[in-house]
Parts: structure tokens; C-alpha cells; sequence
């Protein structure tokens, strides 16, 4: 039987798909790299935005850092557009409870780095061009099979793509995982995330900011021109709120949301003085059944998509990244054939433990401050309060939420 036309097909390039790419760019496998669109280098990408910051943006921890300085990106990301963050700050808006962290007190110099999606995937991009990667502008519209199994993609054009190995990094309402058949546990949290870029009066202190409240979390992240920008005032919001409150605040024009939105915040920063284009996500999580089918694997979003409320989305989705393509390498080492259930065994094994315990905390995170009742108001202000002036449970906390206690 003639070897199929490569050896591994990765489905998706946003910035998990395209991370997985170029993490096993150095392993002499034949990989293509599949989307409708690719993005272009991280140049064009702020050429074409006029400068102005991408409303999307992740707070990317430590781990993800290392992740991204292994693959060549973080100078690039540095050089352009990173705000670390030094303190976070972290609020009830409905009783006095609150938790601040600090760099300086767990011995780093930052808590994690803010950087906008579209940077880095610009600069994945600008990287990838430089390695033998095929990058096939396309959709995928289906799986194909031969005897053996599951063994490639068929593209929207009809063309099929043959590999041993496909990996779904196609987002969080992926096709491949619907055309395996994989089920998902899914349920919406009701609520959606406003997304946007403000300026303040004051100077956001790399500090994130968070403020909980009955219907749902206001989170300020601070971003900056240059990472010692003497007085950075602007911040990117992500304000998830009720479906309800969320359209009422998606109908205001500029000056009134300006204003809701400096008085949801308590004013911590002043006045909000200038607020750029609104976005608007349904917020859905979704967990898949299983992370993989013989031939197939999903990774990131595909496998899973949490709220966002403590920014763990896409740093899940690396250190997926980071164990599929451990055990890709271990098993190409070893000569075993990338199209054996037992590497995405192993796979499945590593992240689906990790990724349900961030997923069930951000849960339990959300039901204790979306409730009014005032037992368990009482109770959280008091297990914030207690949690702030306890060292060593705080910094568990902060190691966690960074990324470091997997390292
Ligand atoms: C408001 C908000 C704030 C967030 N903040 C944070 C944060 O602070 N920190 C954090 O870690 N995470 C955060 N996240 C989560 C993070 O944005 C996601 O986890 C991340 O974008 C997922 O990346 P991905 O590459 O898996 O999927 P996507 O970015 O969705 O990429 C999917 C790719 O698949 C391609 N594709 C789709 N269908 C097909 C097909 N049929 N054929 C071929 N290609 C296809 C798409 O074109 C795209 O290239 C946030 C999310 C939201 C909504």
C-alpha cells in the first residue's frame, strides 16, 4: 500500500492549531497545516488594524511563555506588543471580601503577559513560513477512511487529504469532532462576554483586575504600547454578563456604556474615557466524551471550551500542545506508527484529568458569585479574606492559576 500523502494533517490555525504545527516543525514528519484562511505574519496584522489593539486578547501564563520562547515567538511578541501584568486584583462587588496576588511576593517578575490574539498568531505565522510545513488554504468538509481506519481529511474543493494521523484544532464547535462522532457534555452559562479596548483615566498599574458580580465577572487587563510604557491607560475588558444585561449594555451608545462600565468597575480606574468597537460571545462549554478516535486527536478548543473568567482557555489548549507532541516524538522514536491508538491514549490520559478540574473550578468559581444568597455571600467573602492571608494557600493558588505547579 502506498504511504499516505502525510504523515500528520493538523485541522485549524488559530493559535492552538498553528502552535501544534510548529512544535513539530524539527521532527521530519510530513505535516500540513489546514484553515479556510490563514492569517498573515504579525506585520501585515497590525498594518491592517491601523495599530489599534485586537479587541481579543489572552492572559498567557507562564507555561505558555516557556511554550512559546521554545518555539521562537516570544522575541518577536516582546519586540511588538506584550503587557505583563505584576499584581492581580481580584474582588466581590457584593460584599468586602477580595485576594490580591503579587509578583515581587512569589519571586517573579510577572504574573503573566497579556498579548492579543492576533499577534500571535501573526508571529506563528511569520515562523511557520520558515519551516517545511505545507499550509493549505481550505475547509475541511469531511473524514475519509480505507480499510485500515480513519486516514486523513476530505477538503471542501473534494480533494482528500491523506495522513495517518489528524489532529482537530478546529475551534470550539468543531466539524471533525462532529464528523467522528466524538459527543460533547455542552451547556450554555447563559451569559455573553463583552469584549473591548478602553482607556482610563488612571494608569491600570500592570495590574488584571476582576471584579465579581451576581451577573457575572468584569475583568480589566491592562495593555501597553511598550512593557515599560511610563503610564499605560488602556485596558481590554472582557465583561461577561447575564444574556439580558448583556444586550441591554450591547445597545448603549459609546458614552453611556463608558459610563456603566466605569461605575460596574467602582471606578477603581476613574473615568472611562474612550471605548473602541464592542463584541459580543455567547459563552458555551463544552467538554468532549473523548479526546480521541484511532487516526484522530482533538486538541484545544476543539476538546474543550471553558468561561473565561480566569483566562485558562487557550494556555489549556498549549499544554495539550505540549503533551500530544511529547508523546508524537516519543512514539516516532521509538518506531511506533503514528496511527496507534495507544499515543493518543496517553495523550487523553495526561490532559483530559487537568482540563476537567480547571473546567469544574471555573464552575464552582461562577455558581458561588452568580448566587445572591446571602449564606453563601457570607461564605465566600469569608473564604476570600481567609485564602488573602494565607501564604501558602495563596501562592498554591497563583502557581496554579500561572501555569507553574504542571512544571
Ligand atoms: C471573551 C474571551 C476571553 C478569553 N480570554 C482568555 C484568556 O485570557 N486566556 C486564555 O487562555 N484563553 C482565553 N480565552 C479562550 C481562548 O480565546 C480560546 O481558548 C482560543 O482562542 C482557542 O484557540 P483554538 O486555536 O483552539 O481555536 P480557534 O481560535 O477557534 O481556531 C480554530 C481554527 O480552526 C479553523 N477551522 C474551523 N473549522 C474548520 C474546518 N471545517 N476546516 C478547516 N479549518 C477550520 C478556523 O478557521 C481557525 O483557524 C478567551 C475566550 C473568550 C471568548
Amino acid at each position: 500500500m502506498a504511504p499516505p500523502d502525510y504523515d500528520i494533517v493538523i485541522v485549524g490555525a488559530g493559535m492552538v492549531g498553528a502552535s501544534m504545527a510548529l512544535r513539530l516543525a524539527d521532527t521530519n514528519l510530513r505535516i500540513a497545516l489546514v484553515a479556510p484562511s490563514m492569517a498573515e505574519g504579525a506585520t501585515a496584522a497590525l498594518k491592517e488594524s491601523g495599530e489599534a489593539f485586537d479587541p481579543r486578547v489572552v492572559a498567557l501564563t507562564a507555561a505558555s511563555r516557556r511554550l512559546f520562547s521554545q518555539l521562537g515567538i516570544w522575541p518577536g511578541l516582546e519586540q511588538r506588543r506584550v503587557c505583563p501584568y505584576r499584581n492581580m486584583h481580584v474582588w466581590d462587588g457584593e460584599g468586602a471580601g477580595k485576594i490580591d496576588f503579587r509578583a515581587d511576593e512569589l519571586g517573579c517578575d510577572a504574573l503573566g503577559h497579556i498579548v492579543e490574539n492576533r499577534l500571535i498568531v501573526g508571529e506563528l505565522m511569520d515562523k511557520l513560513a520558515q519551516t517545511p510545513i505545507e499550509r493549505i488554504t481550505a475547509q475541511v468538509k469531511g473524514l475519509i477512511y480505507s480499510e485500515s481506519g480513519l486516514g486523513g481529511v476530505a477538503l471542501s474543493d473534494g480533494r482528500p487529504l491523506h495522513a495517518r494521523l489528524t489532529i482537530a484544532a478546529d475551534g470550539a464547535t468543531s466539524a471533525l469532532r462532529d464528523f467522528a462522532g466524538i459527543g460533547v457534555r455542552e451547556w450554555s452559562y447563559g451569559q455573553s462576554a463583552i469584549v473591548t479596548t478602553v482607556s482610563t483615566e488612571q494608569s491600570h498599574g500592570h495590574t488584571a483586575w476582576q471584579r465579581f458580580m451576581a451577573t457575572g465577572p468584569l475583568a480589566f487587563l491592562p495593555l501597553c504600547e511598550r512593557p515599560e510604557e511610563p503610564n499605560p491607560c488602556n485596558s481590554s475588558i472582557v465583561w461577561s454578563a447575564d444574556e439580558s444585561l448583556a444586550a441591554q449594555l450591547m445597545a448603549l451608545d459609546d458614552a453611556a456604556f463608558a459610563r456603566r462600565l466605569a461605575s460596574g468597575f467602582e471606578h477603581r480606574l476613574g473615568a472611562v474615557t474612550q471605548v473602541a468597537k464592542r463584541y459580543c460571545l455567547p459563552l458555551v462549554q463544552r467538554h468532549a466524551k473523548t479526546y480521541f478516535k484511532p487516526g484522530l486527536s482533538l486538541i484545544g478548543d476543539a476538546a474543550h471550551s471553558i468561561h473565561p473568567l480566569a483566562g485558562q482557555g487557550v494556555n489549556l489548549g498549549l499544554l495539550d500542545v505540549q503533551a500530544l507532541a511529547q508523546e508524537i516524538v516519543r512514539a516516532k522514536n521509538r518506531g511506533i506508527s503514528l496511527d496507534d491508538a495507544s499515543i493518543l491514549r496517553r495523550y487523553e490520559r495526561e490532559r483530559m484529568g487537568h482540563n476537567l478540574t480547571m473546567m469544574a473550578a471555573m464552575e464552582s468559581f461562577k455558581r458561588l458569585f452568580g448566587s445572591r444568597d446571602l449564606r453563601l455571600l457570607w461564605l465566600r467573602n469569608c473564604a476570600l479574606r481567609s485564602a488573602d492571608s494565607l501564604s501558602v494557600l495563596k501562592n498554591t493558588l497563583a502557581r496554579e492559576a500561572m501555569g507553574l505547579s504542571l512544571s
